[in-house]
């Protein structure tokens, strides 16, 4: 490789790591007419760091030059760092001789902004369409759109891309404020209202017309930063839930602030990066996602900040002891669904086999539900387990005690940024 490229991907992949909405899921294209790649069947599998960052995708900034200055971004335009920018051929070159190589199984690209958000927008898309049209590429291609953009251009990602993101940033406008004072929610809003529309809309007309083609199939996504403002986990969740349901987001991804700059509006240089907390916000994320579980019932103004020693399930049930224990063998799913210890997949195995018959300690063992936890919550056929006049603090020291978590090493360090 070129010395200047190889520079060039040096700094520009490095200035691309903070950020994490990098998923592969949910696409479904197919290989066609002897193109090149497969965005699912060929085993795109985004792996993660241990700090859970994806890292499958060549993940990299079209340019590090930006004229816009959010406080915690190292491509911010006082920041003194190299510059680089690579051409859109140097990316398409780039993802093409990487995925011959197998080194990747698709694109992330983002950039920071060159002269304004068409402009760079442009370089996007055309890069997304050579890859696409002249490359028969039919990896996987996740664009993150650059806020202010018309929405020619967003449209025409959608038609290139798999996935689109509009990175949020901050979970609140008084954040954005703050540390990205260029940027505003509504700036951030309309192309998530955009890029949700027009796929319900082509949805819509497939329905009717078996050609129209796809837009952003694996949909859109946005990250947001933990812990370089002041927000609570409250008002993370509720910004999340409002992005959920008002603009159908795959996927919203929570990223522990990385001190990397000095600035005094920022967190100190010697601070944790709060890992601890990015993962009970990816469990409270979870619980709205797939438990049916509303923001409000996760967190309120009395409890705005989740719980760092346990999974904010368990909190939940132990501030409603009131609805349990719960009959197994009689409740609906949605509430077996809430009995911390009980995935997903085992309630509705639960809810499935009762039809042949009442269920007891063994059935539910089979079915492979974790009892450690469910047993202070659930009664079946036989007698109760561990059904006691327990309080929530005896509960929870009962089932704290009876495990270690694996992030229990982490507690000794995790901080408070904001004292
Ligand atoms: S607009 Fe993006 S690249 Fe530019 S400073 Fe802000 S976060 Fe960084």
């Amino acid at each position: 490789m070129q010395e200047r490229i190889q520079e060039k991907l040096n700094i520009l992949a490095d200035s691309a790591k903070y950020d994490v909405s990098c998923s592969s899921s949910g696409s479904d294209r197919k290989n066609t007419d002897k193109g090149l790649g497969n965005a699912s069947n060929s085993g795109i599998c985004h792996t993660f760091t241990e700090d859970g960052r994806c890292v499958s995708l060549l993940k990299i900034l079209l340019t590090n030059h930006c004229i816009f200055d959010c406080a915690y971004c190292v491509s911010r335009k006082s920041n003194d760092v190299k510059r680089a920018a690579f051409t859109v051929q140097e990316v398409v070159d780039l993802t093409i001789g990487f995925y011959r190589r197998n080194y990747i199984e698709g694109l992330f690209l983002s950039s920071g902004i060159f002269k304004d958000a068409d402009t760079t927008m442009e370089r996007l898309v055309r890069i997304a369409k050579k890859l696409r049209l002249e490359h028969r590429f039919n990896g996987y291609i996740h664009l993150k759109t650059i806020p202010g953009a018309s929405d020619e251009l967003m449209k025409e990602a959608g038609l290139y891309a798999d996935r689109l993101s509009v990175n949020i940033e901050l979970p609140t406008e008084r954040g954005l404020k703050l540390l990205a004072p260029d940027k505003t929610f509504a700036t951030m809003e309309k192309p998530m209202g955009y890029i949700s529309n027009t796929i319900t809309a082509l949805n819509d007309t497939r329905k009717l017309m078996l050609s129209t083609p796809k837009f952003a199939p694996a949909g859109q996504s946005t990250q947001v930063i933990i812990g370089a403002t002041d927000e609570s986990d409250l008002e993370v969740i509720q910004t999340a839930d409002r992005f959920y349901r008002g603009f159908n987001l795959k996927r919203v991804y929570y990223s522990g602030y990385v001190p990397v700059l000095a600035d005094n509006r920022l967190p100190s240089l010697s601070s944790q990066v709060p890992l601890l907390r990015e993962n009970r916000l990816y469990q409270a994320d979870w619980l709205m996602r797939f438990y049916g579980f509303g923001a409000h019932e996760i967190l309120d103004d009395s409890n705005p900040f989740l719980d760092l020693d346990i999974d904010p399930k368990f909190g939940w049930a132990l501030r409603n002891l009131d609805l349990f224990p719960l009959d197994v063998n009689k409740a609906d799913l949605e509430m077996i669904l809430r009995v911390p210890g009980i995935g997903v997949r085992s309630a509705q195995k639960i809810v499935a086999t009762r039809k042949f018959g009442n269920l007891g300690w063994e059935n539910l063992r089979k079915l492979g539900i974790s009892l450690n936890r469910a047993r202070y919550f659930i009664v079946c056929k036989d007698p109760a387990l561990e059904i006691k006049d327990h309080s929530p603090e005896a509960l929870r020291h009962l089932v704290l005690s009876a495990g270690k978590s694996k992030f229990s090493d982490l507690w000794g360090v995790q901080t408070s940024l904001f004292g």
